[in-house]
């Protein structure tokens, strides 16, 4: 807890510790509402979002302000953040734009699970770029983990068969695939995606168990913006939100799950492997409010 408080230092520091002192007054009043919509804006909260908010404050008419946005926030981020592990084996997709952390999420994944005692093969299927497959490979050698991957410009959907079939063959428990995130050739990416979750659904029932949006916190509303794309083109199943430690608006996660109605699955709030946590909404809302 104490290390995702730190996380979320900026963030709290910055709009939460003002609205948790704005709150202890103690009455709900036009003004004081005036200045949360503010200040809840001003944390990337979004207007949809933090109109919603005040709209729940009005009608709850608290007693204790402070207890109340705490509920309000919990229930408007809560969900269920579980990953369906399944199949034999569960393939995970990770999808997003380029820089937004994906490549690290994989990794980060990757380690954790083998933390837990599961076996697991990283496909390196964003084959535009060398360098990806390159950070993929050091990842692998790093946390010694497999790493399946062909020639930079090959066929993703060919590497993502490969990691599938050879984790079959040695009985491992988890593919996750590192997918490519040029969005502006939107129309290829999107066949590109699809087509590696064909590939995947053939050879394992259920998969891809896990489709996984990866958002970079620090973008913004242009983040939420580029998310909304992915999320027409596939089946995401959950999100992952990182750089929550780079920004102050991390407000925006509160607009990321009321807007896209898909559970937060994990927080990045960090470099090391450790710093990617799986989502839990109270300590989410203790961590900017206490
Ligand atoms: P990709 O292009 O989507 O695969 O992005 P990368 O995985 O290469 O990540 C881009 C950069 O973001 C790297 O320098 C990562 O170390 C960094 N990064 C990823 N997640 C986090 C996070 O939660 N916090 C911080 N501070 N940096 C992160």
């Amino acid at each position: 807890f104490e290390r995702l408080k730190k996380g979320l230092e900026k963030t709290r520091k910055s709009f939460f510790d003002g609205i948790k002192q704005l709150l202890k007054v103690g009455r709900i009043d036009e003004e004081m509402l005036q200045e949360l919509e503010e200040l809840l804006i001003a944390a990337d909260v979004g207007h949809q979002t933090t109109t919603w908010i005040i709209e729940k404050l009005k009608q709850e008419r608290p007693d204790d302000p402070i207890v109340s946005l705490k509920k309000i926030l919990v229930e408007l981020l809560e969900a269920d953040t579980a990953l369906n592990l399944t199949g034999s084996p569960s393939v995970i997709s990770v999808v997003g734009v380029n820089g937004s952390g994906k490549t690290t999420t994989v990794a980060k994944l990757a380690s954790q699970f083998q933390a837990m005692g599961k076996s697991v093969v990283m496909a390196a299927a964003d084959t535009f770029r060398a360098a990806a497959i390159e950070q993929l490979k050091v990842w692998g050698e790093r946390i010694n983990c497999t790493v399946i991957a062909h020639e930079e410009g090959s066929d993703p959907a060919a590497v993502a068969y490969d990691a599938v079939n050879h984790a079959k063959s040695k009985s491992k428990d988890i593919v996750i695939i590192d997918t490519a995130g040029r969005l502006h050739t939107k129309k290829n990416l999107m066949e590109e995606l699809r087509k590696i979750h064909r590939v995947v659904a053939k050879l394992v029932d259920g998969a891809p168990h896990e489709v996984l949006l990866v958002i970079d916190a620090t973008t913004g509303q242009n983040g939420l913006m580029q998310a909304r794309i992915f999320k027409e083109m596939v089946n995401v199943t959950g999100i992952v939100i990182t750089k929550l430690d780079g920004t102050a608006k991390g407000g925006i996660a509160l607009a990321i799950k009321h807007e896209l109605s898909l559970p937060i699955k994990f927080i990045g709030v960090g470099e090391s492997v450790d710093d990617l946590k799986p989502f839990d909404a109270k300590q989410f809302v203790e961590a900017l409010l206490s």
